[in-house]
């Protein structure tokens, strides 16, 4: 395990204890997360080391749970997925323009195989080799890691896209550096993460699902994604609710806390989130933020 000795965004040295998370979703392991005492930012710590890794993610089941169909929750999560690319794609068209898009994190590829057929110039980055392997072997995509575009110096892409990946991301600010580094000088950022000062978030406390730890290193808000993007001379242009996560998050994390599947309540409770997210600042369960350069 390693132990952060300051803030991953401000750098202050002074953290206190915010909450112990279990990993509900594998080892069951327990983690710390703690408030940094300075600018109230919250990541997990102390942290796996990066070559332990692999130990905390479940590769088989990743790719089957995106690709075996058969079943009536297979064919609902199918359906959510073609409506979820529907709209990313719709969103980035909105808030873009350009040709060339890199997906970091692009899993089994779906979203960026959505993105070839429409015209655009794709690429992936996906650690996980399985997940890779399936978008090049079925969607004929270009997948590579990020250190191979930053050394050849010739990409320029005019959209960056990470849905649900920062919050993984161990060596934050080296990473931010080599995205911005390989973006065009008018390109788009676009970061999806969980919103840890969500109405769900608070309201399941230790079991809300999207802690996730420990392969959440980090538990962002509106704030402190912020303040991270500044530094790294970002600006922020739009901040976009992704309300199906509500739902989606609710019911997950209710079989954490009881231990067994409650739909209603979860729906309900993915409701109540989205109402309140509503009246409150836009505090929905999980985010999207548009980025440019400065
Ligand atoms: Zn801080």
């Amino acid at each position: 395990m390693i132990k952060l000795e300051t803030c991953p965004v401000c750098k202050n040295s002074s953290y206190s204890e915010y909450l112990e998370c279990k990993d509900h979703f594998l080892t069951r392991e327990t983690f710390q997360i703690v408030e940094c005492s300075s600018c109230h930012f919250k990541f997990t710590n102390p942290r796996p080391e990066e070559e332990n890794n692999a130990a905390y993610y479940k590769s088989q089941e990743y790719i089957s749970h995106s690709n075996v169909k058969g079943g009536v929750l297979n064919s609902l999560y199918h359906k959510v997925r073609n409506y979820t690319i529907a709209r990313k794609y719709k969103i980035v068209n909105r808030y873009s323009s350009g040709e060339k898009i890199l997906d970091i994190g692009c899993g089994t590829g779906e979203l960026l195989h959505h993105f070839k057929n429409k015209g655009w110039d794709t690429t992936g980055i996906e650690p996980d080799e399985g997940a890779g392997k399936f978008a090049v072997d079925n969607y004929h995509l270009q997948i590579t890691d990020l250190d191979s575009l930053t050394s050849s110096g010739k990409y320029q892409f005019d959209v960056i896209m990470m849905w649900h990946v920062l919050e993984h991301v161990n060596q934050l600010d080296e990473y931010l550096q080599k995205i911005k580094s390989i973006l065009h000088e008018n390109g788009t950022f676009i970061v999806a993460v969980p919103n840890s000062n969500s109405w769900d978030a608070r309201h399941y406390k230790s079991n809300w699902a999207a802690y996730d730890v420990p392969r959440h290193l980090y538990h962002f808000d509106q704030g402190s994604i912020n303040n991270l993007m500044e530094q790294h001379m970002f600006k922020l242009e739009k901040t976009i609710p992704m309300k199906f996560d509500a739902y989606y998050i609710s019911l997950l994390s209710e079989k954490y806390r009881t231990g067994k599947e409650n739909f209603l309540k979860g729906f309900l409770n993915g409701f109540y989130s989205n109402s309140y997210a509503c009246l409150n600042q836009k505090n929905y369960s999980s985010l999207i933020f548009i980025y440019k350069i400065k």
